[in-house]
Parts: C-alpha cells; structure tokens; sequence
C-alpha cells in the first residue's frame, strides 16, 4: 500500500521531510517543487542520502559488470539530442553480425560479467526473425549472461514494422514480447524515457514513441513477469515541473504494475537512473544557451511552459525549444536527490559516472545513489556525443569504498555476488595506480588501436595504506 501524500503539508517542515525518508509520507508534486526551489543543495542530498540509508543499509554500495552492445545505429526516428543514430545509406551505418555480438559477450564473460544491455537504433530492415535468432543463440552460448535489451522505443517500432496480431497496443507488444522472452530476453531497459511531458518531447524526440506508448511498453514487460529500468535525460529544453511530472508518471505507473501483478510474479521498475543531455555532435546542442544573452531575472521558457501535470504548450513561449538549460554537477545532484526522495517504490538509483565523470558519480553516492553502474567496455551512444569516460572495475571499485562504502558486484536483480570487503578485492589488490589508467572506450566502426590508448585520465587521489 504506497504512502499517503500531505500535500496541506509543509514539506520544509524536517518533521514531515524525517517521515519521507522514513517511507511514512509521499512527496506530491509540489511539495518536490518547493524541495526543488528551496532547500539547498547539500540539504537536498543529506535528506536524499538519509533515504537511500534507510533503503540500502549504511555498508555496500553496488556495480554491475556488463557491457553495452548497440547492435545497430540505422534508425527511423531523428531524436535532435542524438549523435549516434544514422541513416541506412550512410557510409558509417552499421548492424553487427551475430558472431560479432557473441565474440564481445565471450569478452565480457571473460572479466566476470553477468549482463549484457543490448540496444539500437530502430532499424526498418531487420525481421523479427533475426531478433529471435539473435537471442536464440545468446543463450545457446551463454546460459548464465542475462539478456537486459531493446528499450520501449525499439518496442514500438517493432509493432510498427512486423504488424503482430492483437487489437490494442498492449496485446500487440505482449505477442512480440513474448516471443523475444521465450527466445532468451530477460528484462527490458528503460532507454528512450528523456522527458515525458509532450511539448518537450515531440520537440526532441522526433519520430520516437510517445509517454503513454513508452509506459505501455515496460508495462506489458511486467505483466510478463520481467524487470525494467527507467530513465530520464535531462538538462535541455525542459522545464524543472517537468523533471518532477516525470517521476509522477513512473511512480503511478510502478504502484499499478504492483497491485496489478505482483502477487502473480509479475516484474516492475527495479532502478531509476538520470542523466544530463550530452550536446556534443547533436542538432539540440547547436541551440544557445539560455543566459548568454539573457537577463539573469528572466525566466527559461522550459519553466515557463512546463507543469506539474504534463500540460504545457507550447506555444506559451516563443522561445521554447529554442534555448537549452545545461545541467551542470550540482544541477545534476539536486535532481538525482529528489529523484531518490520521491521515487518511494523504486529500489535502486543509479549514479551516472558515464556522463558526470567518476568523481561526480561517486558524490552521487552521497546523493541518493546507491549504484554506481556498470564498468565500461563499449559504448556508442553518449560517446558520440562527447562522453568518453571509461572505468574498469578496480577503479569503480575504489570510488566506492572512497565514498565511505563497500563496494560489491550485483546482478540485474540487485542480488549480490561479490562483496568486497577484504584485501583480495579488485582495488585493495591494486599495488600500482599509476599503471592502471583508465583507456579509451571501444566505439563501434572505429578502428582500434592495440593496445587502447588512454585518453582518459582518471585521478582517483592517493591511495590509502
Ligand atoms: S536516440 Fe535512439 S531512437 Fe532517437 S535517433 Fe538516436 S538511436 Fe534513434
């Protein structure tokens, strides 16, 4: 039974914030806009860390070894925040044979990876059959790697393209996605959340499934008794209601997908995960940034057009859409913080090193995080827009324990595997920093060089004796 939400309440109150924390009271959307406006930052993240302590215990902190595979960059769709998606016919557009995916899953097995997170463009020429196939002889080869792959968008277009019996949406999606279970897939990523509200994303998200389409999806996904994630790309043209809008959209969703099939096995949102918007080699990152020309006083035309419950227009603001809001570090813990406090039926959030760098990842540890991600193997989808930070585990591993946690190995189920707590643990082995650099991320289509070059140099600070 999901905790009642005061909203006569005076949420700045520290006895009313004390029973959030305490799982006793829900924030309503207001009163996480006032949180938002008005309680300052370190505040915010102390009252969101008591939150994740009260959730995860005060010890161990987590990762995952897993390795990103976009089969494909050939999409239909024409996101404006997106560097990585092509066209069939340009020269650098690519779709991975096979044997390919399973030479970077022996890979990944290899270092003791446990889940691979396989996602694309939405690509018009490939049939159902070499998903299945696909799947097929991933746990043909590898039974124990778990399959955690193709986001709601890549859903959705699957409806479009292969036209499966059903009457409605959902019954389309759960004859597809039942096949694909069948074949191998276990549990569904959240990719492709961005911002629900509309007029955010019909302006970015150009040809991508809408709120209701991405929500019915990992819907049917936890009716079908599998996990999901869910995102939430941030720091553009969006306004602060509706970040919050977005968290009220997953948390109704999450408290149905309970009550509806949780006695029957059925799966939910297990972890919540924010990023900022990478502007690098993106048409939205050629927009300017609001304040250059600006009045400080001015309100953005995000705010100005957004609201609490996903209404807003448009046409409110001649600017809207036209100006992003970038989000910096502390932007970035704020909205984590809040995400932790209000995201009550959401287990684990994840900290986002990919995009903040690994020291912010790790203070995102003491912001409501209780997850630092996966080491990186390979990605190609922020790093076309500019990111290319690169951890391997001895590293994750110590940003944790230098945080003031244990740092220990889960699974997609948030299980633990390994807890590190002793001196054989990946980076209390480590007996030469300076030799342990982190290297460049493998990009697909990119010739590598070997041995990796380092172009990434992460100072993890003095090593503790
Ligand atoms: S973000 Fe995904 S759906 Fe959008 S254009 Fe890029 S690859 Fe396609």
């Amino acid at each position: 039974m999901p905790a009642p939400i005061r909203d006569d309440m005076d949420i700045l109150d520290l006895a009313v914030l004390g029973a959030v924390v305490d799982g006793e009271l829900r924030l309503s959307p207001a009163q996480a806009m006032r949180l938002y406006h008005e309680m300052g930052i370190h505040d915010l993240g102390r009252w969101a860390d008591a939150r994740a302590r009260r959730l995860h215990g005060d010890r161990i902190r987590t990762y995952v070894i897993d390795r990103n595979i976009n089969y494909t960059n050939v999409c239909t769709a024409k996101c404006t925040f997106c560097a990585f998606r092509r066209d069939g016919h340009e020269g650098d557009a690519y779709t991975l044979e096979a044997q390919r995916i399973l030479s970077k899953i022996a890979e990944l097995a290899e270092i003791g990876g446990t889940q691979i997170l396989m996602q694309g463009g939405m690509n018009p020429d490939l049939p159902l059959a070499w998903y299945l196939d696909l799947l097929r002889v991933i746990k043909a080869e590898f039974p124990d790697i778990h399959v955690h792959a193709f986001s709601p968008p890549e859903f959705i277009e699957f409806v479009r393209f292969f036209d499966p019996p059903g009457d409605t949406l959902e019954a389309k999606l759960r004859v597809i996605m039942t096949q694909m279970q069948e074949a191998g897939l276990d549990s569904i990523p959240g990719g492709g959340g961005e911002i629900f509200a509309p007029a955010v994303r019909r302006k970015i998200g150009l040809g991508k499934c809408d709120a209701e389409e991405w929500l019915t999806t990992m819907r049917v996904a936890h009716e079908l008794g599998m996990n999901t994630s869910a995102t939430m790309m941030f720091g553009h043209i969006e306004g602060i209601a509706d970040r919050i809008h977005h968290f009220e959209l997953i948390r109704q969703w999450q408290d149905r997908s309970i009550a509806d099939f949780a006695t029957d096995g059925g799966g939910r949102y297990k972890a919540f995960i924010a990023w900022p918007f990478q502007r690098e080699n993106t048409p939205l990152g050629r927009c300017r940034e609001w304040g250059q020309d600006q009045d400080p006083n001015e309100p953005f035309p995000g705010d100005i057009v957004a609201r609490l419950d996903g209404t807003g227009d448009k046409s409110e603001h001649p600017g809207f859409g036209r100006y992003v809001r970038m989000a910096g570090a502390s932007e970035y813990l704020r909205t984590q913080a809040l995400s932790r406090l209000y995201l009550d039926n959401v287990y684990s959030i994840g900290s986002s090193w990919v995009t903040m760098g690994a020291h912010i990842g790790q203070v995102g540890l003491r912001y409501g995080a209780n997850d630092m991600g996966s080491v990186m193997m390979e990605e190609n989808v922020v790093s076309a827009a500019g990111t290319t930070y690169c951890l391997n585990e001895p590293m994750l591993c110590r940003l944790i324990r230098e945080a003031g946690f244990i740092p220990a190995q889960r699974n997609n189920e948030y299980n633990l595997l390994r807890v590190h707590a002793f001196g054989d643990a990946p980076d209390l082995a480590v007996t030469d920093w300076s030799r342990l650099r982190a290297t460049r991320l493998h990009v697909e289509g990119e010739d590598q060089p070997e041995p990796p070059v380092p172009t990434v140099e992460i100072t993890l600070g003095v090593k503790k004796k």
